[in-house]
């Protein structure tokens, strides 16, 4: 099989404009933090309806910046869900908190947030909410909560650019949202990231966060009152960053139209009656960063993703749950605490789905599923 024929199951597509972009900036004297990582936040701000934002080098450290702003370490507890990235709950052990995990709704695939209540105890200060797949998490009954119990709402949006709850884009209301510019999210900066901020943070501390804490006055002046890491975004990043935003909307309609044609052809060969159940048929709401399927538990899934492969046809799995890697059984999570998280994780598969996919290649991945189920007996 030639490589032409091989179907990635997501690819960023980079526009001549910001590659032409990209070469100005390395010409220009200045790659690192600058005017471009500036305008790219004050875009990312208009984009999210005036917000505050800042942009960091990842995802990941916008997660840690926020649980540092609210002063959340040892002894303290985040509530989150245990299927998502292991960034999620990675962020929180690394301030010194404990991660608390509330099982998923398996059709959602999201937090259960009927469930979050009986996990918040007198040392709860926060809950960490994931947008999985660009499904947005039921921000109403959240934040709901999070007043009744004064608790702090640090959504993790990694994934949800562009994705409305309620008539709403995220990130555009709520307390803190991080997003994540990963070349596999719905727009990249290489790597990288923001953080929005609510009213009333610390955007100064913010900052300083970003690089070694460092506050600088006057033409000569500097001082240091925290360990500040180093998490800041290049302009060469960033330039990527804000081209790439410029066509988030472009991006994102094209991605629904593209799970509605996936739809349209699972329908056509009655993939649900055989068993494999598919995501909810959201096509207002979420940004579909990812198509994914779950398959039923006689279908191996490592067997299947080969028979794919063997197809040209490359899938993903997002996510195995969190609490059963090492790490977290040394912490004593073990397998049956989160039974709904457990069985999605066993055998959820991301299928292709990127902007610049055609619509032939829809087709193509139905019917090699079809073909593949087959073999497997369904
Ligand atoms: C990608 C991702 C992150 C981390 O983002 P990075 O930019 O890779 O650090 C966190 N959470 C979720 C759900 C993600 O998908």
């Amino acid at each position: 099989m030639n490589s032409q024929d091989i179907l990635p199951f997501t690819r960023p597509d980079i526009d001549e404009d910001t590659i032409a972009g990209v070469a100005e900036v390395l010409r220009s004297g200045w790659i690192t933090t600058g005017p471009w990582c500036a305008k790219f936040e004050q875009a990312l701000s208009e984009y999210f309806g005036g917000r505050r934002v800042l942009a960091y080098s990842s995802g990941t450290v916008t997660m840690e910046v926020a649980l540092k702003l609210l002063g959340i370490g040892p002894g303290d507890e985040v509530i989150t869900t245990p299927l998502s990235w292991v960034a999620t709950s990675n962020v929180i052990l690394t301030v010194g908190a404990t991660p608390v995990f509330v099982d998923i709704d398996p059709v959602t695939r999201n937090i259960d947030a009927g469930r979050i209540e009986a996990a918040i105890t007198p040392r709860t200060r926060a809950i960490l909410p994931v947008h999985l797949a660009g499904l947005p998490a039921d921000l109403d009954a959240i934040h709901a909560l999070a007043a009744r119990h004064r608790l702090r709402v640090i959504e993790d949006a990694a994934q949800a650019i562009g994705s409305l709850w309620q008539g709403r884009l995220i990130g555009s209301f709520g307390d803190f949202a991080s997003f994540s510019f990963h070349p596999n999210k719905n727009i990249t900066s290489i790597e990288g990231g923001c953080l929005v901020l609510p009213e009333g943070a610390d955007v100064d501390l913010a900052r300083r966060l970003r690089l070694q804490g460092v506050q600088r006055s006057g033409l000569d002046g500097m001082d240091v009152d925290v360990v500040g890491g180093k998490s800041n975004l290049t302009d060469v990043a960033a330039r990527v960053g804000w081209g790439q935003l410029q066509r988030v909307d472009e991006f994102n309609a094209r991605r629904r139209v593209l799970a509605q044609a996936y739809f349209t052809a699972f329908d056509a060969i009655g993939l649900v009656a055989r068993g494999v159940q598919l995501p909810p048929r959201d096509f207002i709401q979420s940004n579909w960063h990812m198509f994914q399927i779950v398959p039923p538990p006689q279908v191996q899934r490592a067997a299947l993703m080969q028979a794919l492969k063997d197809r040209g046809i490359i899938t993903g799995v997002h996510y195995p749950p969190i609490h059963l890697f090492s790490l977290y059984r040394q912490r004593g999570l073990k397998p049956g605490d989160f039974p709904h998280a457990e069985t999605v994780g066993a055998s959820i598969l991301t299928l292709p789905l990127f902007p610049s996919m055609r619509d032939s290649d829809v087709t193509r991945v139905a019917a090699a599923l079809d073909a593949v189920l087959r073999q497997f007996g369904l």
